[in-house]
């Protein structure tokens, strides 16, 4: 049986075509093809206006997003069976990197699943669903993860703000065994203990990875300021490395704690420090207080998390930055990252240029970080690629 149609409007075909994976609900002819005809979750096959066939996509009439394509041939069903093969096709690239299981094992559109993400914490995976489409499919879901990892628990953290966008409810359940309140990472050689049910999003930023240990190789015998720490990823990493001192600075309390804990466990809570704080006030603080540091990073939350904040996140970019620089010691390194999308990387490396020209400093770029390759790129969705990190020397200017 063959799944129903779903048109696109003239001129409005070609980014689908060229491989992007979303369908906008503005692009739909709604006049031969309804979307009030649609359950969200319903198979489609997406058509152009003359009618050749773009491939399957599930959608969601409620969604602003309202498709989302599942492979390029048509026909096709996300069914279980579907799930299974793409989640072990997944689990395949992250056997290659040799990274489990401390990993993302899925990466949404990236990994042919789209609004779905797996990070895996030991036995414990923790599953986040993004769209009305996937939400359908939640126990094939765990009922695939289950046959593919043997976890000892199954977390859905579908408690993402997002999800209101695809008129879902928000809740954190354990869907599979007992999950304890603390978990295990082991990343770059390193231990962590994070909180899978109560931190931030699934609780630990696999994205990092890479850039953690670009780093922790420059740390030894430094003194390391990790700015916007969460856990401690970057900061107990370079004190694990050699660094003379390590300051992790965060405004939340629970992440400073979880961080205080990750430094005993690796036997470095006498060179890590922590201060809780807003970053942009306790830089100013350790400016003002004289205090200099041979590595700083800064890794902020996204501050343009839409197009239309692009000018006021620039801006807050441009202004951290200069206050991090300004607490670096002469000739410092310091690695500045960005997970905003809608902030390009030309226009991440001209900010932080733009940020040492304030502060009468030039920078020199020793290494251009990425997200780690268990988040890989999708070629046709520039959106997969949001994460930008430049390891860069500031001099005197
Ligand atoms: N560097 C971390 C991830 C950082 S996520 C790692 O390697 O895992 C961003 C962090 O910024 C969060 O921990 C959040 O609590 C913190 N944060 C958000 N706004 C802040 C602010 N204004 N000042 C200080 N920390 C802030």
């Amino acid at each position: 049986m063959s799944l129903a149609n779903l048109y696109l409007h003239r001129r409005q075909e070609r980014r689908v075509q060229r491989g992007h994976p979303w369908v906008f609900s503005n692009e739909v002819a709604i006049d031969r093809s309804p979307l009030t005809a649609f359950e969200p979750g319903d198979c489609v096959n997406v058509l152009s206006h003359s009618g050749k066939p773009l491939g399957t996509a599930y959608v969601n009439p409620h969604s602003l997003i309202c498709a989302r394509m599942l492979s390029a041939e048509p026909d096709c069903v996300l069914d279980d069976a579907m799930l299974a093969s793409r989640i072990s096709e997944a689990l395949v690239l992250r056997e290659t990197l040799g990274w489990l299981p401390f990993c993302r094992l899925v990466y949404g559109e990236s990994d042919r699943l789209p609004g779905l993400v797996v990070d895996a914490y030991g036995d414990v995976l923790v599953a986040q669903i993004g769209t009305a489409g996937m939400e359908r499919m939640r126990d094939g879901i765990v009922a695939a993860l289950l046959e593919l990892c043997r976890p000892s628990a199954v977390v859905l953290r579908n408690d993402l703000a997002s999800r209101k966008l695809e008129g879902l409810d928000t809740y954190i359940e354990v869907a599979h065994g007992h999950c304890p309140e603390a978990v295990s990472v082991r990343e770059n050689e390193t231990e962590f203990e994070i909180a899978p049910l109560a931190g931030q999003k699934t609780g630990w930023y696999y994205d990092q990875r890479c850039n953690r240990a670009l780093v922790a190789e420059r740390s030894h015998g430094r003194s390391v300021l990790d700015c916007f720490s969460y856990v401690g990823g970057f900061g107990i990493q370079a004190a694990r490395a050699g660094a003379a001192s390590v300051l992790c600075l965060d405004a939340s309390q629970s992440a400073l704690e979880c961080a205080a804990r990750n430094a005993s466990l690796n036997g470095v809570e006498g060179t890590v420090e922590l201060r809780r704080g807003d970053a942009f006030d306790a830089l100013r603080a350790l400016r003002d207080e004289g205090r200099r540091f041979d590595v700083v990073v800064v890794d902020p939350p996204a501050f343009i998390r839409r197009r239309k904040d692009r000018r006021s996140g620039l801006e807050a970019y441009r202004r951290l930055n200069r206050r991090a620089m300004q607490v670096l010691a002469d000739d410092g390194l310091m690695l500045s990252a960005s997970c905003s999308f809608h902030l390009s990387p030309e226009e991440h490396q001209a900010m932080i240029a733009g940020a040492a020209d304030d502060v009468g400093r030039w920078i020199q770029i020793l290494t251009r970080g990425h997200q780690a390759a268990d988040h890989p790129v999708h070629p046709g969705l520039p959106e997969s690629e949001y994460l930008k990190a430049l390891l860069i020397r500031v001099v005197r200017g």
